[in-house]
């Protein structure tokens, strides 16, 4: 271990995907510990949609990562040098580490992993931030009761897939709208979906109606864009929208036009109320157990789609998330 390799936000974004230039990627010494801080090997880093917004300058939910600073991301390692009394060296944990090969923490909102009960990659996964999302998006936000019909977009990916599954298990009818035949097969042959929508095939309206005869009574929306607005249109009386993520948005030029069909929430009585998963910081621990529990009995599956590359892939990597090239919980292995 003799320095730490970088990634450095350059300069922020056009509209569209990353490019290589808007990172510098550098070595640079690892700095003695100070008193209660901990030295740990990133291994695995999570790359999530969110990241093309925190790059933007304006209001959202965290300020935007400084010209300069470490690209944010979540990511897991193992402890290598503890000058605190709760991490020992050889603890696995994952936070908010950044883009790179070392990070020095406080401890300050990192969790412990037990990786004899999954493998690393998992808990930046399902039973890491995109799960939690899931689990309480879905139960808390969209309130799915026995026999109703949920519906959720980016079905296949690292939320999504999640979403149908404990919808399932909670005895719903689950229905998953994801890009082409493949992810389609997967949600409904291997992952045990009721019905799967392929919204690249042209028929997006027609698809979704066949999938869901009796309407839609919680829509889990991580696209918007025309998805939403098509799911707007098929919503029961007193249905419930949990706003997850509009990634059909993330690196368009302008903001989308708002929904068409936004009338729906008039007539039909819907709730539609945006979510952000750390608004259940405190309850992250239920979240692993019931997870890792459902996980355990073959109820709930997880897959991860692991890039190799280190830290230089990451500007080029990220970008499959927009693109839809991920297959599960995109994570680069450092
Ligand atoms: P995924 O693993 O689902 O990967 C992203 C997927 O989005 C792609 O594979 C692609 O699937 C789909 N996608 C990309 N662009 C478009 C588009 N233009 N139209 C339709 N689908 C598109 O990512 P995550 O599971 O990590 O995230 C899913 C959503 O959840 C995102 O919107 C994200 O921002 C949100 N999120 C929100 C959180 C919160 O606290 N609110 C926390 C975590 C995630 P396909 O091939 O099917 O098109």
């Amino acid at each position: 271990m003799s320095h730490n390799r970088q990634v450095k936000l350059a300069s922020r974004p056009q509209p569209g995907l990353f490019q290589r230039q808007n990172f510098t990627i550098e070595n640079t010494p690892i700095p003695s510990l100070g008193e209660g801080e901990i030295l740990i090997r990133v291994e695995v880093i999570s790359l999530d949609p969110a990241m093309r917004g925190w790059v933007n300058d304006g209001k959202s939910y965290v300020p935007p990562v400084a010209i300069g600073e470490v690209m944010r991301a979540y990511a897991a390692g193992i402890v290598e040098k503890s000058n605190h009394p709760k991490f020992a060296v050889g603890d696995a944990v994952q936070g908010l580490l950044g883009v790179q090969q070392y990070a020095i923490s406080n401890g300050r909102g990192l969790v412990k992993l037990d990786l004899e009960k999954a493998p690393i990659e998992r808990w930046v996964g399902g039973l890491g931030m995109p799960g939690w999302t899931a689990y309480f998006g879905l139960l808390e936000v969209g309130q799915p009761k026995e026999g109703e019909t949920v519906v959720v977009s980016a079905a296949s990916g690292a939320v999504g897939s999640l979403v149908g599954q404990i919808a399932k298990i909670k005895g719903c009818r689950a229905v998953g709208i994801a890009g082409g035949p493949e992810k389609c097969a997967f949600l409904t042959d291997e992952l045990g979906f009721d019905a799967a929508v392929d919204y690249k095939a042209g028929n997006l309206a027609a698809d979704l109606k066949a999938a869901c005869p009796d309407g839609i009574d919680v829509d889990f929306e991580n696209v918007g864009g025309d998805i939403l607005d098509t799911v707007l249109a098929q919503m029961n009386v007193f249905g419930r929208i949990a706003l997850c993520g509009l990634i059909s948005g993330y690196t368009a030029s302008e903001a989308p036009p708002g929904p068409k069909n936004i009338r729906a929430v008039l007539t039909q009585r819907l709730r539609m109320q945006g979510l952000i998963v750390f608004d259940w910081a405190k309850r992250i621990p239920e979240a692993i157990e019931q997870l890792g529990t459902w996980h355990h009995e073959g109820r709930l599956k997880m897959r991860e789609d692991v890039q190799v590359g280190g830290v230089d892939a990451f500007p080029d990597v990220v970008n499959m998330l927009y693109t839809g090239a991920n297959n599960g919980k995109l994570v680069l292995k450092v």
